[in-house]
Parts: structure tokens; sequence; C-alpha cells
């Protein structure tokens, strides 16, 4: 399907982890409404794919490398999008990694691998950008949250990172406003992708058996698919959001609180 130019001002969008999962499906999805997307990972040549997608179909995007956890590269990335591909005033805070263990097996490197990459980098992202969302006088950022914000066995790093992720993002929210910047959470349920194939694979499941045993559990039967929560990012990143700041919205096929 051809990307059509949005009659709105062409907007640039920066979503980290795009390489693959739930960011390369927003990324691709954000292009499709007409936005310039930086496609943020890693591994600069990780985004190709994404990139190559999004060119195809007739969008703009960009490749860019960097670890969303570390200042100097944040810095650097941002500087670069704003260069080559405009001023960022769409943010979407989605890189994100797993080290599941118990209390008792966990390392303090396990906790702070997760803690930086999610929360750490969901500020430094977040500092970095809303400079050129505050000069433009509009803004969306939004944060991956996670189910798992409400409490999981054997994440208490990254259920401590995504419902830390809540406090930022309203935080953010309540700051930001009067510069016409909004922020809000995606907090997805169960959605497949390789994050959630590479915890089946650590339960000793195969992923489809762990898919459907997950949907059995979910009111709409089926697992999510990262498109599902692309179009509730595309909703929030849009201007017609303007009066919606603050929110965690679930996207788990069922009501979560
Ligand atoms: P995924 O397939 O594992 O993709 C995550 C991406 O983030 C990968 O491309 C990864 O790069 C990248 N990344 C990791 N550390 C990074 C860093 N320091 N800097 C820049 N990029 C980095 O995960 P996903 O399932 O799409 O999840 C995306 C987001 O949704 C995450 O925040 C996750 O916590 C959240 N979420 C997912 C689910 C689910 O069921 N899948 C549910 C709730 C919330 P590498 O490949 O190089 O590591």
């Amino acid at each position: 399907m051809a990307i059509e130019q949005s009659a709105t001002e062409e907007r640039v969008a920066i979503v980290t982890g795009a390489a693959r999962g739930i960011g390369a499906a927003t990324a691709i999805r954000l292009a499709a409404e007409g936005r310039a997307v930086a496609v943020l990972d890693l591994d600069e040549a990780a985004c190709k794919d994404t990139v190559e997608k999004i060119t195809a179909a007739g969008g703009r995007a960009l490749a860019v490398g960097a670890d969303v956890s570390d200042e100097e590269q944040v810095t650097a990335a941002v500087a670069r999008i704003a260069e080559e591909l405009g001023a960022p005033t769409i943010l979407v805070n989605n890189a994100g990694v797993l080290r599941d263990n118990l209390i008792f097996k966990m390392s303090v490197s396990d906790w702070d691998t997760v803690l930086n990459v999610h929360l750490r980098g969901a500020f430094l992202m977040s500092r970095a950008v809303q400079k050129h969302m505050v000069d433009a006088k509009f803004g969306r950022i939004v944060n991956l949250s996670s189910s798992s914000a409400l409490g999981n066995r054997g994440q208490a790093n990254y259920a401590a990172a995504k419902a830390g992720m809540q406090g930022l993002t309203k935080t953010l929210a309540i700051e930001l406003g009067k510069f016409g910047v909004t922020v809000n959470a995606v907090a997805p349920g169960f959605i497949a992708t390789d994050m959630t194939a590479a915890t089946a694979a650590r339960v000793g499941m195969g992923f489809e058996d762990f898919k459907a045993a997950a949907a059995t559990q979910i009111p709409v039967a089926r697992v999510g698919l990262p498109e599902d929560v692309g179009n509730a990012i595309a909703f929030f990143s849009g201007d017609a959001a303007g009066f919606v700041s603050g929110q965690v919205l679930y996207v788990a096929g069922g009501p979560l609180d």
C-alpha cells in the first residue's frame, strides 16, 4: 500500500527499539500516517529492514544506531535526527530488554540492565527530545509500559521499570502540557514478538503452545500482535489526541487495572 502524505504538516517521529517487534510495527504505522521516522535501535544495521519497508511504501525513514541508556549516544542520536530528518516532535520510548529471574536469583546486573534500558533510556530520550517539542509548541511522547507493571512473578526488575514508566508518564504530562506536549503510556499484555518467544524458550515451551496457553487467559481469545500496539500508539501520537494526557492504556485483549 502506497503511503499518502497526510494533510497535516509532516512531523518527525523517533521510535526506539524499532529494528523489530512492536517498535518496527509502530515505525511502519507512523510512517503510513505521513511521519518521517527515525528507526532507532542498538545496532544501526539491524534497522535496515524497517527502514526499507517504510521507503518502499514511499515514506521517509532514517536508521539510527544508539543505546538509549547511554547519555552521550542519546544526545548524538537526537542531534543527528534533527539535522537529517528535522526536529523530532513525536517520541515513542519502546526499547526494552528482559532479564527475568526470581528475586533470590536476580543479579544486580540483571536489575540494572532492565532499569537502565527502560527507565533511564526513556528519561534520557525524553529529556533530549523535549527541547524540540517545546520549541515547536507541539509534542507527543508515548511510553511503553506493560501489564507486568501490576506485578509479575520473576520480573521484579521489569515490573519496577514498567511501573516507573507510568510515574514518568504522568509527571512529564504535568510538566510539559503547557508547551503543547502530551505524554501517555501504552501497557501491552501478551504480544507475539521475539521477546515473548524468548520467554517461551526460557520456560521450555514451544512458542505456538505458549501463545495458545496465553490466549486461554485473554478475553478476546487471542494473543496480541505488534500492530495492535502500533494502533494505540498511533492514536496517542496523533494531532487529534491533544486533550488526552497522562493516561495509561492497557492493550491486553481485556480489562486490567
Ligand atoms: P523485542 O522484540 O525484544 O524488541 C525490542 C527492541 O529493543 C530490540 O530491537 C532491541 O535491540 C531493542 N533494544 C534493547 N535494548 C536497547 C537499547 N539499550 N537501546 C536501543 N534499543 C534497544 O521486544 P518487543 O516485544 O517488541 O517489546 C517492545 C516494548 O514493548 C518493550 O519496551 C517491552 O518491554 C514492551 N512490552 C512488550 C510486551 C510483549 O508481550 N512483547 C508486553 C508488554 C510490554 P536488540 O535486538 O539489539 O536487543
